[in-house]
């Protein structure tokens, strides 16, 4: 570690997310040394699908990652009410796409892809700026830096450390205390699929009821198109969990009760689903669905 990590010089991020892998790269162009201290073996990339706009797409594309072209779909992004009926279609600024040379405005993506090409940029700068299995657990400001704390580790000193640990962040308690956080009442439900051939790749939709938003949008895997879908419905700190996925999306309140309900029917995706028997397709899907509660 010694070589890389020059005195006066030294930066330590706290946490292998999105946050502190960009972190990592702004660092290490500037020309500092930088060490990621991730907890787990290696970073794994939360959640599935974004949708991410211009500011990010001009950020990933400053690191030489072409996001555009590649691993992102273009897409209006539309409201409806659940009946189907649009609301409001998001317009692309002009003047914003000449200002950034980024056409459009909303991009979806996969999470993944944007945190694996993010950490191939960081590779090729500095191979071995992860270090895994490095769990924070206290820090300790000197006359000279930061002494970091690990489980089962041994201690780090640095220049500055950043905070990147996420929600429940060790950095952060140490230094403002316990997160207030709370249960937003929200339940998640993430998938993607590849693309269905006969379905509008330009629009992306966003259903919305009273206790129900489901939606899906255009992206791409690994340049190939496919679709991203998601549904936020109503939940709690102690709900109890649906243990057969596909009953419980199928029987949610009508009329959103099911992706056949709001997105299917309405944009005549299902009718391609049957058509094309896609409908083996969308039910592994909806079993291999995880949840994640947002906190
Ligand atoms: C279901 C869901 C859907 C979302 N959808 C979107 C979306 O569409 N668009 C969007 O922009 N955002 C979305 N988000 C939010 C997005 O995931 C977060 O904003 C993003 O992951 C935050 O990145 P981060 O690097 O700050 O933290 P995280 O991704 O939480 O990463 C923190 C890292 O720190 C590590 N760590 C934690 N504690 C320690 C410790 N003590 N020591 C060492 N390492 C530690 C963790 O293992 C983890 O790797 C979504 C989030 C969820 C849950």
């Amino acid at each position: 570690m010694e070589k890389s990590w020059r005195k006066g010089r030294r930066v330590a991020i706290v946490g292998g997310g999105p946050g502190g892998i960009s972190a990592a790269i702004a660092f290490r162009t500037a020309g500092y040394d930088v060490k990621v201290f991730e907890r787990s073996a290696k970073p794994r990339p939360l959640g599935g699908a974004v949708m991410i706009s211009t500011p990010v797409m001009e950020i990933l594309r400053s690191y030489d990652i072409d996001i555009v072209n590649n691993f992102a779909s273009q897409t209006v992004t539309n409201f409806a009410n659940h009946k189907g009926k649009p609301r409001v279609s998001l317009p692309f600024v002009k003047e914003l796409e000449l200002a950034s040379g980024i056409p459009g405005w909303h991009y979806g993506i996969l999470r993944s892809t944007t945190c694996d090409k993010m950490m191939e940029v960081l590779n090729a700068k500095a191979p071995d700026t992860i270090v895994g299995n490095h769990a924070l657990e206290s820090y300790e400001e000197t006359e000279t830096g930061v002494t970091l704390h690990f489980t089962d580790a041994k201690n780090v000193e640095a220049d500055l450390l950043v905070g990147a640990d996420g929600i429940r962040s060790a950095v952060s308690k140490q230094a403002f205390g316990e997160p207030d956080l709370l249960h937003v009442g929200l339940r998640v439900w993430l998938a993607w699929c590849e693309d269905v051939p006969g379905v509008d790749r330009d629009n992306g939709w966003i259903h919305h009821s009273r206790n129900v938003q489901a939606s899906y949008f255009p992206m791409k895997h690994e340049g190939k198109p496919g679709f991203e879908w998601w549904i936020v419905e109503r939940s709690g700190p102690n709900a109890t969990q649906p243990t057969d996925v596909e009953a419980h999306m199928r029987n949610l309140p009508r009329p959103l009760s099911t992706l056949r309900d709001f997105a299917f029917d309405h944009t005549g995706i299902l009718q391609k689903f049957v058509e094309k028997d896609y409908r083996a397709t969308v039910s592994r899907i909806l079993r291999a669905l995880p949840e994640l509660h947002v906190g």
